[in-house]
C-alpha cells in the first residue's frame, strides 16, 4: 500500500498511526530481545595441543541461533545468565574513552559500559569436569600434574581433615581445635577467621572432587558446608556472615560464598544450598561500590584483592544457575579499567597505584574469564611480565592466581611456570609428623624487604592459610579447566 496516494487524509493518518504502532511494537520486541539476550558471540575451539592453544584458539562469529550450543566436556546454560537478582546494584559510571568500533572480543569488553542494563553478561565457563573421579587422573596428567603432585594434594587434604573442628569449621588459630598448638605458625591469635578458613578448606576438598555426596572426604565437606549455612544471617533477601573482625568482612564473605557456590555447582544439595547461595550472592551485588569494586565493608571503595574473591564467587554462581546481575559484572570491567597501568599491569587500589605481580595476576585472570582473547596484546604482555617475575618462594597468594593465569594461557609459558611451581611446592611440603601435608615458608629467607606484605598475610593466615593456598595451586590441573579448551560457549557481554 502506498500511503502517499491515499485520497482520505484521515485514513492515511490512521494507516500511518497503525504502521507506526506496529513499528513501535517491533522495536519494543527487538529491544527486549536484544537487552534480554545481549549480543551473542560464539567462541569455540577445537581440540588443541598445549602449544597450539597459546597461539590462536578464539574464533568469533555472529550467531543468530538462540539455542545454547554444546560441545566438548560441558555446556553453558545461557538462561542462567538471564536470571536477575532482586537486589539492585549501585549505579555505575559510564566508561570514558570509548572507541566506536570494537575489533575483537577484548575490545568489546573494554568498551562495554552500563548501557543496556539488564542484558546478559557472563563469564566463560570453566568446566568442573576435570574434578570428577573418572576424569581427574587423565586430565591432570595431560595438564601437567604428576604422581608426586597428586600425592602432595592428598597429604594436604589429610592435614586439613585432621584440623577440622568438631562444629565443622576450620580456624586459622591453630591453638584451637584438634591441633591445640601442635603446629607452629598457627596464624593470628586475635581472630580465628573461621568463615574464611572454612571456605578455603572447603575449596581444597571441592577442587579435588570431594563433594557433599562423593569422595572419601564427603563427611568433612558436608560438615563444613553445614557450618557455613548455619552461620549465614539472612535479612531482606540478602545474607552474610557476622565476622568478629570487621576489616575482613568482604574477604570472608567472598571466600565462603565461592565455596558454597562451588558446592552447589558440583551437584550439591539444591534444597539446602540454593537459597543461601543466592542470598550470599545478593549481598555481593548489594555491596559493590559505585566504582565497580568491593572494599572491606559493603559499598566502600574497591580494592582488587577483595574484588578477586567476589568475582570468582559470581562466576561460580552464574555457572550454578543462580541470579547474577548483569550490571554487576559490567561494573567489574569498569573497575579493572580503572586499576590498570599500560593496560596490563594492575594495582591494588587508588592511593597505592604501584602495579604488583599479584594484582596483575588477579586482573589478568578475571579478564580471561570475562572472555579476553589470549592473543590480546595486553594479555600477552601480562604473561611476559609474570613470567619474568616467576613463581614466588613465599607469596602463596600470588602463586595461586598466577598459576591459574598461566594454566589458562597454556603453551610454553605454562609449561615453564608449572615445572618450577609444581616441584617447588612438592619439595617444600612437610613430610612427617603432625604437620605432614602442610606448608610454611621461612619468611626471612624467602621474602625481600619489598615483600613485607607477604610476611603480613602469611603470618596473619598462618600455616592453615598457606597450606590451603598451596593445595589449591597444585589442584590447578583439573580445578577450572581452560575456558576455551573446555567448552564451546555462547558468550555474552
Ligand atoms: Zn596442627
Amino acid at each position: 500500500m502506498n500511503l502517499s496516494k491515499s485520497k482520505n487524509p484521515w485514513i492515511a493518518g490512521l494507516s500511518s498511526f497503525v504502521i507506526h504502532l506496529v513499528l513501535l511494537l517491533v522495536l519494543a520486541i527487538w529491544t527486549i530481545t536484544s537487552t534480554g539476550l545481549g549480543r551473542r558471540l560464539s567462541i569455540e575451539s577445537g581440540v588443541l595441543t598445549r602449544e597450539e592453544f597459546s597461539l590462536e584458539t578464539v574464533v568469533v562469529e555472529s550467531d543468530t541461533d538462540d539455542q545454547p550450543s554444546q560441545s566438548g566436556l560441558g555446556s553453558l546454560d545461557v538462561n542462567s545468565s538471564l536470571l536477575t537478582s532482586d537486589i539492585q546494584p549501585n549505579p555505575l559510571p559510564l566508561p570514558g574513552n570509548v572507541s566506536p568500533k570494537p575489533e575483537s572480543i577484548s575490545d568489546t569488553i573494554r568498551q562495554s559500559g552500563t548501557e543496556g542494563v539488564g542484558s546478559a553478561a557472563i563469564f566463560l565457563n570453566s568446566s568442573f569436569e576435570g574434578r570428577s573421579a573418572k576424569n581427574r587422573l587423565a586430565i591432570g596428567a595431560k595438564n601437567g600434574a604428576t604422581g608426586p603432585s597428586e600425592d602432595a594434594v592428598d597429604a594436604a587434604l589429610a592435614y586439613l581433615a585432621r584440623h577440622q573442628k568438631n562444629n565443622g569449621s576450620w580456624t586459622i588459630n591453630l591453638d584451637h581445635g584438634p591441633c591445640i598448638g601442635q603446629c607452629d605458625h598457627g596464624g593470628q591469635r586475635l581472630d580465628p577467621h573461621e568463615i574464611a578458613a572454612t571456605g578455603l578448606a572447603l575449596l581444597c576438598f571441592l577442587g579435588r572432587g570431594h563433594t557433599l555426596q562423593e569422595g572419601e572426604y564427603s563427611e568433612q565437606v558436608s560438615r563444613g558446608v553445614y557450618y557455613l549455612v548455619q552461620n549465614l544471617k539472612s535479612q531482606s533477601g540478602r545474607a552474610t556472615w557476622l565476622t568478629s573482625v570487621a576489616e575482613s568482612e568482604m574477604y570472608e564473605h567472598g571466600i565462603a560464598t565461592l565455596a558454597l557456590c562451588e558446592a552447589l555447582q558440583m551437584n550439591g544439595d539444591k534444597e539446602l544450598l540454593t537459597k543461601p547461595c543466592q542470598e550470599a550472592i545478593n549481598q555481593i551485588i548489594y555491596a559493590q561500590h559505585n566504582d565497580g569494586g568491593w572494599g572491606y565493608h559493603p559499598k566502600t571503595p574497591g580494592d582488587l584483592s577483595i574484588v578477586g574473591w567476589q568475582v570468582l564467587a559470581l562466576k561460580s554462581a552464574n555457572a550454578a544457575k543462580l541470579g547474577v546481575n548483569a550490571e554487576t559484572i559490567r561494573g567489574v570491567d569498569i573497575f579493572l579499567r580503572q586499576h590498570v597501568k599500560n593496560d596490563y599491569m594492575f594495582f591494588y587500589k587508588h592511593g597505592s597505584n604501584t602495579p604488583t605481580p599479584s594484582m596483575t595476576s588477579i586482573g589478568t585472570l578475571v579478564r580471561i574469564f570475562r572472555g579476553w582473547s589470549k592473543t590480546d596484546p595486553s594479555i600477552l604482555k601480562a604473561i611476559e611480565y609474570l613470567g619474568d617475575v616467576g613463581p614466588s618462594r613465599a607469596d602463596v597468594y600470588y602463586n595461586y592466581y598466577a598459576t591459574q593465569v598461566f594454566f589458562q594461557f597454556g603453551g610454553k609459558p605454562w609449561k615453564d611456570w608449572n615445572d618450577r611451581m609444581r616441584d617447588y611446592l612438592i619439595n617444600t611440603q612437610e613430610k612427617e609428623g603432625h604437620m605432614a601435608g602442610s606448608w610454611w615458608f621461612d619468611l626471612k629467607k624467602n621474602t625481600s624487604e619489598k615483600e613485607s606484605y607477604v610476611r603480613v598475610s602469611n603470618e596473619t593466615g598462618g600455616r592453615l592459610y598457606v597450606t590451603a593456598m598451596a593445595c589449591l595451586t597444585l589442584e590447578v590441573y583439573y580445578r577450572y579447566l581452560p575456558v576455551n579448551e573446555a567448552v564451546r560457549a555462547d558468550f555474552q557481554f
